[in-house]
């Protein structure tokens, strides 16, 4: 069985890979590892190999992680920085806004609206990006294409968040070309944002997109962040 470290080099491998093979500059995509279910001290490896984002899904279970390391001066000097990727409910939100650095999956104005409340106004702003559906109907979590416009509108008025983009979670499609053409729909969500020109989307730069299973073709898509859980970790069980 391969370690940590060693699964975070080929992963980083298989992204510089991805980045050549579709013309983009190595680099230009950031690795988040989706730290769920696992432990501080298999974060705390790949800390030690050099990564410094984590994403958690359960809100309780990534507050104990992130409290862990803050109490550890080693650690927390090193500016590690957590993205919420699991679902927020309305009774969750002060507790995303006091800990967490980035929440991926805002899809409802009520939510922004808690958060940018509880954000404590000594932290820098939560980091936001809009969770977009675009392949599972109404029963799926996220925003339709058509309606993230107004909801972008309505969120870049609230202070103590800083709007980044849009994240989604396709369901994985039978092959390569069809996983792409369903990312390349996420992507024109966030190009038609962009061309917004909103003020106060100066910072509109992050296309959270692409798992373990479907890194390459969300690179090539455009990805500015992919999420490797289990491509890092192994298998949860
Ligand atoms: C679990 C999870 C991931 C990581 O999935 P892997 O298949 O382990 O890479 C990425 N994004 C979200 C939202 C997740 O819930």
């Amino acid at each position: 069985m391969s370690t940590i470290p060693e699964n975070i080099h080929q992963v980083q491998r298989q992204i510089d890979e991805a980045c050549r093979h579709s013309g983009r500059p190595v680099g230009s995509v950031n690795l988040l590892a989706v730290s769920k279910t696992f432990g501080v001290g298999d974060i705390a490896e790949a800390v030690d190999a050099g990564l410094r984002a984590f994403g958690e899904n359960y809100i309780q279970e990534g507050v104990e992680k992130i409290l862990t390391f803050a109490e550890q001066p080693a650690y927390a000097k090193l500016g590690l920085q957590w993205h919420c990727i699991g679902p927020v409910q309305s009774n969750k939100t002060r507790l995303v806004a006091e800990h967490f650095d980035w929440v991926h999956t805002v899809d409802r104005l009520k939510i922004a609206q808690r958060l940018s409340e509880q954000r404590p106004a000594h932290l820098a702003p939560l980091q936001l990006c809009i969770q977009v559906n675009v392949d599972g109907g109404a029963t799926k979590s996220g925003v339709a294409p058509d309606e993230v416009e107004a909801l972008v509108r309505e969120i870049a008025t609230l202070p103590q968040l800083t709007l980044r983009g849009v994240m989604s979670i396709p369901d994985i499609a039978p092959d390569f070309e069809a996983q792409y053409a369903v990312h390349q729909r996420v992507r024109a969500v966030f190009d038609q944002v962009a061309r917004l020109g909103l003020p106060q989307l100066k910072q509109w730069d992050t296309l959270s997109l692409g798992m373990t299973a479907d890194l390459q073709p969300a690179v090539q898509a455009g990805s500015t962040l992919v999420r490797v859980g289990r491509g890092i970790f192994g298998s949860r069980t």
